[in-house]
This record gives structure tokens, sequence and C-alpha cells, in this order.
């Protein structure tokens, strides 16, 4: 999933547990995880002057874990900070969406190999991205799966937008 599955789907994904937390706090939540990982892994391979860097093989590490949703969900509990929550609650659908759409476009366990949602169960090493190069990168992003899930997140945010309109 790229951009708009994750806005559209993360937030329809999150609307039956989101009750009154703040929506746009959410849709920034379900994006949070690619505007945090993918500066990290491109910045360390830039330094470094390799593919990623440590533990950080790929564009999925800390934001694409459950751990850090859970530890913004705890913060805003424990400062009673509904902007927080519902931070972390769209940043819970995103792995999810991650895993779904590679999936059905690459096979369960090549979905499983490039999740890092149960980061550090998984082991301490972020996964490696699951595509060979930028060519097959852009054959992906290009693909039935990814394209009806961003069309799907744009009808989703259409209809969501005319009903609030109405
Ligand atoms: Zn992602």
């Amino acid at each position: 999933v790229i951009f708009f599955g994750h806005l559209g789907l993360g937030d329809a994904a999150a609307s039956p547990l989101r009750r009154d937390l703040p929506r746009r706090w959410v849709l920034l939540g379900t994006v949070a995880p690619d505007l945090l990982d993918k500066p990290v892994y491109f910045g360390l391979s830039w330094l470094s002057g390799r593919r990623g860097w440590g533990i950080v093989r790929g564009t999925r590490s800390f934001g694409h874990a459950f751990l850090l949703a859970a530890l913004v969900w705890w913060a805003g509990r424990a400062r009673g900070d509904a902007r927080l929550k519902a931070l972390a609650l769209g940043m819970a659908t995103h792995p999810v969406l991650d895993f779904l759409s590679d999936w059905a476009a690459f096979g369960v366990a090549s979905a499983g190999r490039g999740s890092a949602a149960l980061w550090p169960l998984t082991g301490w090493g972020f996964p490696v991205p699951t595509y060979a190069g930028l060519g097959e990168h852009l054959r992906a992003l290009s693909s039935p799966v990814l394209l009806s899930c961003e069309a799907a997140g744009l009808l989703w945010l259409a209809w969501a937008f005319s009903r609030r309109r109405a």
C-alpha cells in the first residue's frame, strides 16, 4: 500500500475504534510510519554509502513496528492527549495494510519477511526490502493489487469527505 491506500483504508479500518479521537491525527498516523522510516533509511544509506546501516536494512523500521504505536498510545494515555492516541491508532493500521497488500501481491511468506510489525520479537534486524532493485520496485508499484488499494483508499476518502459536507 502506498499513500492514498494508507490514508483511506487506514482511516476506514480505524473508524470503528476511533470514537471521538480527532480524525486528522488518525490520518496523519496512517502515513506516519513511511514519513518516519523512509528518511531514516535513505539518510543512513546516504551517510554510510551502503544500502541501509546496522539494523535498518530497509524502509520499514521503527515506525512500522506496533511497539512504536503502542508507546505513542501509552504516552497519549499518560498525558490525557487524544491527539497522540489518534496518531497511534492510525500508525497501527499501517503495518497491517502493508502486510495484507504484500500477501496479495507476493504471498504470505514474503509478506511476513517484509514486515517489521512485530519487531523486536522477530529479531533485531529490520526487514530487507522485498524488492531486488528499483526496476522491480517500480513494477511492484504498478501491480493491480497496489493500484486497487490506492483506488479504494481514494474512494473511501471521497465518500467520507462528501458525507461530512452533506
Ligand atoms: Zn509502509
